[in-house]
């Protein structure tokens, strides 16, 4: 079922700012450990859930222009006053916050799955009793600064696309139109986030293709740590082959000199990259020698580079520096847009739930560890994973995975301390409450684990590590015979 929001854009009346409100995080971990993560303050336009009428009267509040919309939305039917009033809460008021609202325009997210895209109403207003009496966790804020907000001032989602043209006015002309029936997200502003059905793992279904392209022409820079300079950046070209002819559409659109950046080599981020070899000859490869090498050759033929973290590309006025992050494998680089201090992520993490480590491509515990930690120093504005949302709260969710996977490393070694030998009866106990299917992708971070506490020196004496490696295929017999139910 679809999920609406009401964002409310309150217009001052004597300049052209609009009211913001300081964003609550989610709630903190109570470790000590974690309590100096802290994200920077993040603002946003008010908003609220914007839920049918179930048997209440039909909304008082009337939103002029909104007949425009009945085609996909009957304003009727929802219960407006109700997410209203929750806005004027948020700034502060008690009663009405401006004397008519009207429509300032209808927006569906990106299919960045699993769950359906939300749709948000955004309206406008100018505040009736004049403009002084909100909360303190409000400012004003002009589209100026809205546009070049840096990263310790951060302004959310709902202000971007709600207060800026965004990628389908202002970008039109670069991008095909078929292109368009995927919708993207350009957030922060100048990268595009654009979720394309994939081969990627349960509960996903698509891999995020960012797209940076520049204003300009690139001019070279005094920096001489830039290695490349392009007019146009694409990470991770992962769509499947049916899809295959719209990226091509797309590249065909793209400048020339074009970048493309690999995070790491899973298919599901690789499997367009042969439409760009057979589209741009002048494109230019970037990847880790560990994920260049684990490329199928035939489908790139022109030039690569390896690339081993700390290395700097510039798109326009835009510079990015790769951050070697193995962990998920040995050969996976995020990529830091400096300006803005976005961090698109891979897999490292993803856009809700917890990431899967691949044992077979030099997947490593420790080293996942050390990269999150490595990513929580960066102190990146947001997350851009490569399947799933964004993250506004990086340093929240990066301290979570740490805790997370904690959490499963102490269950696992707790089932060990209880007699667990094999990697079955580690797995049938630390994830009983998962479904069977899910087991086998359990059991890489299982083994990765073991190998982490092996390392850490915290295996019992009595446990032979050994021992474990070698039931693997013993593992894998007895979930394929409950996979199958005999
Ligand atoms: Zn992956
Ligand atoms: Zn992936």
């Amino acid at each position: 079922m679809a999920t609406y929001r009401i964002a409310a854009a309150i217009k001052r009346s004597v300049s052209e700012e609009f009211l913001l409100v300081q964003q609550d995080p989610p709630p903190a971990l109570e470790e000590d450990e974690y309590q100096h993560y802290v994200d920077s303050n993040l603002w946003d336009l008010p908003s609220a859930p914007l839920k049918p009428l179930e048997g209440e009267h039909q909304s008082k509040e009337v939103i002029v222009g909104g007949d425009a919309l009945l085609d996909e939305l009957d304003l009727r039917t929802f219960n407006i006053d109700s997410a209203l009033a929750q806005i004027a809460s948020q700034v502060g008021r008690v009663a009405t916050i401006c004397r008519s609202w009207s429509l300032l325009k209808y927006v569906e997210e990106a299919d960045f799955g699993p769950d359906s895209p939300v749709k948000t109403l955004f309206i406008l207003g100018t505040p009736t009793q004049g403009d002084e009496d909100f909360s303190d966790s409000c400012k004003w804020i002009s589209k100026d600064r809205v546009a070049n907000s840096s990263s310790d001032d951060r302004i959310g989602l709902l202000t971007i696309i709600g207060l800026l043209d965004g990628p389908d006015e202002s970008r039109k002309p670069q991008l095909p139109s078929v292109f368009l029936s995927h919708s993207i997200q350009e957030y922060p502003t100048g990268i595009m986030v654009i979720p394309m059905k994939s081969r990627t793992q349960k509960p996903f279904s698509t891999t995020n293709l960012v797209l940076i392209v520049a204003e300009d022409e690139t001019s070279k820079s005094e920096d001489s740590d830039i290695i490349k300079y392009g007019d146009a950046l694409l990470v991770d070209p992962g769509c499947s082959i049916q899809y295959h002819p719209d990226l091509e559409d797309l590249v065909k659109a793209l400048p020339r000199k074009l970048l493309v950046f690999l995070t790491h080599h899973h298919y599901d981020h690789v499997d367009g990259l042969s439409v760009i070899n057979k589209c741009n000859p002048d494109a230019i490869l970037l990847a880790h020698e560990n994920t260049l090498r684990r490329i199928d050759k035939a489908n790139w033929s022109h030039e690569s580079l390896a690339i081993s973290g700390g290395e700097k590309i510039q798109i326009g006025n835009k510079k990015l520096e790769a951050v070697f992050s193995p962990g998920h494998t040995d050969g996976h680089n995020a990529l830091l847009h400096l300006n803005s201090k976005s961090l698109i992520v891979g897999d490292h993490c993803v856009g809700q739930g917890s990431a899967v480590l691949d044992i077979t491509s030099g997947g490593n515990m420790k080293d996942y560890f050390q990269t999150t930690y490595n990513f929580l120093d960066l102190k990146p504005s947001v997350l851009i994973p490569m399947h799933g949302r964004i993250n506004l709260w990086p340093q929240r969710m990066l301290c979570g995975y740490l805790k997370h996977r904690r959490e499963r490393e102490f269950k696992i070694l707790r089932a060990i301390e209880n007699g667990a030998k094999t990697l079955y009866d580690i797995v049938a106990d630390v994830y009983a409450d998962v479904s069977v299917r899910l087991w086998i992708a359990a059991s890489s971070n299982v083994r990765l684990h073991v190998d982490h506490l092996a390392y850490q020196g915290m295996l019992p004496k009595d446990f032979s590590l050994d021992d474990f490696n070698a039931s693997y295929d013993d593992f894998i017999k007895k979930i394929s015979t409950l996979n199958l139910g005999i």
